[in-house]
């Protein structure tokens, strides 16, 4: 059995900061997001959070080794037959009443695989998967091998509807691609959709853990125990000597990763500072903050943000 974290949410709520300081904890092996593996690094040769190309990172060729006997074994045509077969949102009314759609176990077999062999060439207690996609966390629900327990971000949704409409660019793609963009009510039906999704699943019997973005930054040390407890960790994945506090919040030192995918902070390394971005505050209109917080009103209510009138 390979105990997988899979860090699960909405995007822009905080999932790949939360891999790179899981990263820093003994025993924990963080992968990115695997999601993407089969096309940006099997097909595409994007660079790995190390700075190498996919094919040129020794730990991924290693994975490849043990997982498939190479990676020249997989056939990511047939991975992406079976995502559209099974992984798409519309089948997690049918995944949460236990059927199992027509490839489910050969797609999630490959996750297993890779999962496993990340395991071993580490030794790694956990491996971390920031794929965030709840349809895939339903497909791993029943995956053999797989220990699966999930950690639930969950953001504000103005926050996340507000970086929702930024432009940011994708430094390893080497052209001029920008990551996806959404209007903020697009971002809060997106929001709700997926938020339910993992309350779900917990509700189905998956361990999942749900915290806070505001909290994970607030208070990293008592987060990142808690998520050390959850993943029954080694003892030595309480010392938390990385993260360190100062008059202006606290600081983290980051070292290198081999996050084959997710967003471009999975190349940051050194000391970063953890600061809650709270630039939607400023800078999203009120009519778009209001229409957010109506939209998503009752979730955001159940997981304790205040919102309404001016807020
Ligand atoms: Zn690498």
């Amino acid at each position: 059995m390979v105990r997988v974290l899979f860090l699960g949410g909405l995007g822009r709520s905080g999932t790949t900061l939360l891999e790179r300081l899981l990263g820093q904890l003994a025993g924990v092996s963080p992968l990115g997001e695997v999601v993407h593996l089969w096309q940006r690094d099997l097909v595409d040769d994007e660079r790995c959070g190390c700075g190498d190309r996919f094919s040129a990172c020794g730990f991924w060729q290693k994975v490849g080794v043990e997982a498939f006997g190479g990676w020249d074994a997989v056939d990511p045509r047939r991975v992406h037959e079976l995502a559209a077969a099974v992984e798409r949102t519309r089948h997690i009314p049918r995944l949460a009443l236990g059927r199992k759609p027509k490839g489910l176990d050969e797609y999630a077999g490959y996750y297993s695989k890779v999962y496993s062999a990340a395991a071993a060439v580490t030794g790694a207690t956990a491996v971390v998967d920031s794929s965030k996609h709840s349809a895939l966390a339903y497909c791993l629900r029943h995956a053999p091998g797989i220990d699966l327990r999930v950690v639930h971000v969950v953001r504000d949704s103005r926050g996340v509807a507000y970086s929702w409409t930024k432009k940011v660019m994708r430094p390893e793609a080497e052209t001029d691609e920008e990551m996806t963009r959404y209007s903020p009510s697009r971002s809060a039906l997106l929001w709700n959709a997926h938020n339910a999704s993992f309350g779900l699943l917990g509700r189905l019997g998956v361990p999942v853990l749900r915290i806070r973005y505001e909290e994970l930054l607030a208070d990293p040390v008592a987060t990142l125990r808690n998520l050390a407890t959850f993943a029954d960790l080694p003892e030595a994945a309480h010392e938390m000597s990385f993260l360190r506090a100062t008059d202006d919040g606290y600081v983290a030192d980051l070292g290198p990763s081999h996050s084959a995918a997710g967003n471009p902070m999975r190349f940051t390394i050194g000391t970063v500072p953890l600061r809650r971005d709270e630039a939607w505050r400023r800078s999203l209109p009120k009519g778009q903050r209001r229409l957010v917080g109506a939209l998503t009103a009752p979730l955001l209510s159940a997981y304790g943000y205040r919102f309404g009138g001016t807020t």
